[in-house]
């Protein structure tokens, strides 16, 4: 072999082990990258966190014009957990019945489906404005397709049927677990959190979510008015109709109080015959407008027992509110506070002849 040609092979598999050796190391790269983003879902506390660090995270890791995660939900379950939690569901995250007739390919969603983005096929499930390639990632429980996690991108080179997915198979994997997990979470705490009689929260779930708007009242520089509802001469039915029957009534007053609030007011049962109401973004003014409403939804009809007898009851309202000062810290002594504040306006309604809405003085 002449010198010139030996020095030209000689060069070749000299490129040739450079770009292998640069290819290793994309991949080292590419898989450490892997490696933390999933380690952030995985270290993800709960539903909201969750889905932001799955539609954001993911999005501005992966350069991504669109990021969606479609979940089915058909006893609107996780939607219940997720405003119980407080938490409003991010943008980006769809929950749908079911997932028949959202994209064509959920028929057969087992592994990453890779391809040109269609209009007709992705709308539903990437919406905004058109994209070049898209990727749906399978998320899978036990087996079945509970929705998926959807890629898109402006590049129409970025998702090709040719692409390898197996990093994206994986990162469905994990994120079928991580949805689970944080679901199965909030689903432990919630039902520490609800009284059995009424289906409602309870004192404990009141007491967590009472600090959490008090700060974020604090934060917005907003108020947060508080209703003490208490059952007027309730020991009568108890003592008239029965155990029963007043479990009865208190099961059809927690609905008839229900009936009367926002999604995004906070309802508890605080006690045996003692419910409150928390109003974010209330003063006292509305609140004796809600409190009024819902003293005459109860005092209106009379509540039917499952015997059939009509039993006419009452409650007395107390009402407090706060716009707690940008510098406050201490919302557990502010809780307590505001509670103990719309428990004197109740003793007061009380002491006045029931079935009335007393207001304690702003703090
Ligand atoms: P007031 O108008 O002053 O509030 O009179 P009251 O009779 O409602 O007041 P009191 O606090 O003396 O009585 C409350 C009663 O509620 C006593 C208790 O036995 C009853 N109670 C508490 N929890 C439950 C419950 O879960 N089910 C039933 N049936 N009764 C309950
Ligand atoms: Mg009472
Ligand atoms: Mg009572």
């Amino acid at each position: 072999m002449r010198t010139d040609q030996l020095q030209e092979e000689l060069d070749a598999t000299r490129r040739r082990l450079q770009e292998l050796t640069d290819e290793v190391a994309r991949n080292e790269n590419k898989m450490r990258r892997s490696q933390q983003r999933e380690l952030r879902l995985l270290q993800a506390e709960d539903m909201g966190a969750l889905f932001h660090e799955i539609v954001e995270g993911l999005r501005a890791s992966y350069g991504l014009q669109a990021v969606t995660l479609v979940l089915c939900d058909p006893d609107h379950d996780v939607r219940h957990l997720l405003l119980a939690s407080g938490t409003t569901p991010s943008e980006g995250v769809l929950f749908v019945e079911s997932l028949s007739g959202l994209a064509p390919q959920y028929v057969a969603l087992r592994t990453p489906w890779l391809g040109p983005y269609a209009g007709c096929d992705h709308q539903l499930i990437l919406p905004g404005p058109p994209l070049g390639s898209v990727a749906l990632i399978p998320l899978m429980h036990r087996g079945k397709l509970i929705g998926s996690l959807n890629f898109g991108s402006n590049d129409r080179s970025r998702f090709t049927r040719g692409h390898a997915s197996d990093f994206l198979a994986h990162l469905g994997i994990i994120a079928s677990y991580c949805i689970e997990n944080v679901v199965n979470r909030a689903r432990l705490l919630r039902s520490g959190f609800t009284d059995v009689l009424t289906g409602w929260h309870n004192r404990r779930y009141l007491q967590v979510r009472l600090k959490e708007e008090l700060a974020r009242a604090s934060r917005d520089r907003g108020k947060l008015a508080c209703l003490m509802l208490d059952v007027d001469h309730f020991k009568s039915v108890n003592d008239t109709w029965g155990h029963a029957a007043g479990d009865a009534v208190l099961r059809e007053l927690a609905q008839r109080i229900e009936s009367q609030v926002r999604a995004s007011d906070v309802a508890a049962r605080y006690g045996g015959e003692e419910f409150v109401v928390l109003l974010p973004g209330t003063g006292t003014v509305n609140g004796v407008r809600l409190a009024e409403r819902i003293r005459t939804a109860i005092a209106a009809t009379p509540v039917t027992l499952p015997g059939g007898e009509s039993v006419p009851v009452t409650v007395s309202i107390g009402i407090s509110s706060v716009a707690p000062d940008a510098r406050s810290t201490d919302f557990k002594t502010l809780g307590e506070a505001l509670l103990a504040r719309a428990d004197v306006a109740l003793y007061k309604a009380k002491a006045e002849g029931r079935d009335r809405v007393v207001v304690e003085s702003e703090a």
